[in-house]
């Protein structure tokens, strides 16, 4: 396969020199486009939207105008009937707008709060928060983990009472992303308390529902254009049409979710591992010091082929976890690794990034300890690395 006018652009060495599947011809295109509309409409404002702690909305209405917050979802619901690999190719094109914020604030409605919807819900719930949230209009939010309950989902306290014609629910979530804006919040609630896993379900919690706010705008190391919310739920009644899902079988719903969750931030991880080896090559050749660019020591151009068999290593891994993903097959065990390998490798591949740049690494115009700050939450986020061992772990059997 020849090399492509997409790929052979680029630094050699970040971005790959030909296609590697599950990406072909057809995605040419949409990855041009969606380039071409992070270049102009995304990345000349990050810089303002990291500072002002937020973006505008209307940032979904241009998304969507282009079709990008539908790519994987059916025309009936106006989307633009592809899927995951096109979303994927949107995803590693957010890695351009110089915000991590900005992608995951985009990323939280599309990658983890629209999917429940779109997979659990009944039409009417598709008709009412799908096919606006498709067009740009409500926006939704995930909301699983509290003050108390994190890597222990099962945990969780927030009760929602049955009560005729719905649900009262009390309690809290926090570390929400895009909570504060969200219009409408896939909320994991306790509906039998002593069920544990099968205790959970599902609500789809509405903005302006009496009794629920959001508490808290939570200050944060990095994200910040993205907002970060703690909510509260007080004596809300939730009808039950709002129920996403049968109820007590919320957990299967988390488990669903995560797949693309966690395929979405090794995808994000590798792109930005992509953004950061092209940044330190540029700068590696440009950069002079005792009468010679600094690519030229070995100790640089060593770490440099460090950092690139890094990214590639978790590219592979990750493009692997995807095709099985896309093709249907059972894939925790590679998404697990996936999500593992790549967000420890571009925290590293970050910090090595600084040591390439020295000082005007730690200085905000690069844009390279910005992505150091917001890299830093993917062994946290979406389960964390310890809990990623576990999984691994289970699957072999242990
Ligand atoms: C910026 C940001 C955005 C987020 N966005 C969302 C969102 O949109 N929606 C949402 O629901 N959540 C969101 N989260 C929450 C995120 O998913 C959790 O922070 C994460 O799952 C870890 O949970 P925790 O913070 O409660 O940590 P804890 O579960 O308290 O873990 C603390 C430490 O203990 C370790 N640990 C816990 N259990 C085990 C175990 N069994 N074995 C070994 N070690 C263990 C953990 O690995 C970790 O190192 C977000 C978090 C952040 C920081």
């Amino acid at each position: 396969m020849a090399p492509t006018r997409e790929f052979a652009k680029g630094v050699p060495g970040a971005a790959p020199a030909r296609r590697i599947p599950p990406f072909t011809d057809e995605h040419d295109d949409l990855r041009a486009s969606i380039r071409r509309f992070v270049e102009a409409e995304l990345a000349p404002h990050a810089e303002r939207w990291e500072d002002e702690r937020w973006f505008p909305n209307e940032v979904f209405a241009k998304l969507a105008a282009h079709g990008f917050l539908g790519l994987k979802y059916p025309r009936e619901y106006g989307g633009e009937g592809g899927d995951h690999v096109h979303e994927a190719v949107l995803i590693e094109e957010l890695s351009r707008c110089r915000s991590g914020g900005l992608a995951a604030g985009i990323g939280a409605h599309v990658n983890i709060g629209t999917p429940p919807i779109f997979k659990f819900g009944t039409e009417e719930q598709k008709r009412r928060f799908l096919v606006p949230g498709i067009r740009g209009e409500r926006i939704a939010a995930l909301a699983i983990t509290e003050p108390e309950a994190g890597s222990d989902v099962a945990s969780i306290r927030t009760h929602a009472r049955r009560v005729d014609g719905g649900w009262v629910v009390n309690g809290s979530k926090t570390f929400i992303t895009g909570g504060v804006r969200a219009d409408v919040v896939v909320t994991a609630v306790k509906t039998t308390p002593a069920g544990g896993h099968h205790g959970l379900s599902f609500l789809l919690i509405e903005r302006g529902m009496e009794g629920f706010s959001v508490s808290r705008r939570l200050e944060k190391l990095g994200w910040h254009a993205s907002d970060t919310a703690e909510l509260a739920f007080q004596d809300v009644f939730v009808g039950d049409e709002n129920l996403l899902g049968e109820a007590d079988r919320g957990f299967y719903l988390i488990m669903a979710n995560f797949q693309w969750e966690r395929i979405a931030m090794a995808l994000g991880a590798v792109a930005a591992m992509e953004r950061l080896v092209e940044g330190s090559v540029a700068y590696a050749t440009e950069r002079r010091a005792f009468g010679r660019p600094i690519g030229d020591f070995q100790a640089i151009r060593h770490k440099l082929a460090a950092m690139a068999t890094k990214l590639e290593t978790a590219r592979a891994l990750t493009y692997h976890a995807l095709r099985l993903f896309h093709e249907g097959h059972d894939a925790i065990r590679e998404v697990s690794m996936a999500k593992l390998l790549s967000q420890r490798a571009a925290c590293e591949v970050a910090d090595e990034a600084i040591q390439v740049h020295g000082g005007a690494g730690y200085m905000r115009e690069y844009g390279v300890e910005r992505a150091a700050r917001d890299l830093r939450l993917g062994p946290v986020g979406g389960g964390t690395d310890e809990i990623m061992r576990e999984i691994i772990g289970r699957q072999m059997g242990l």
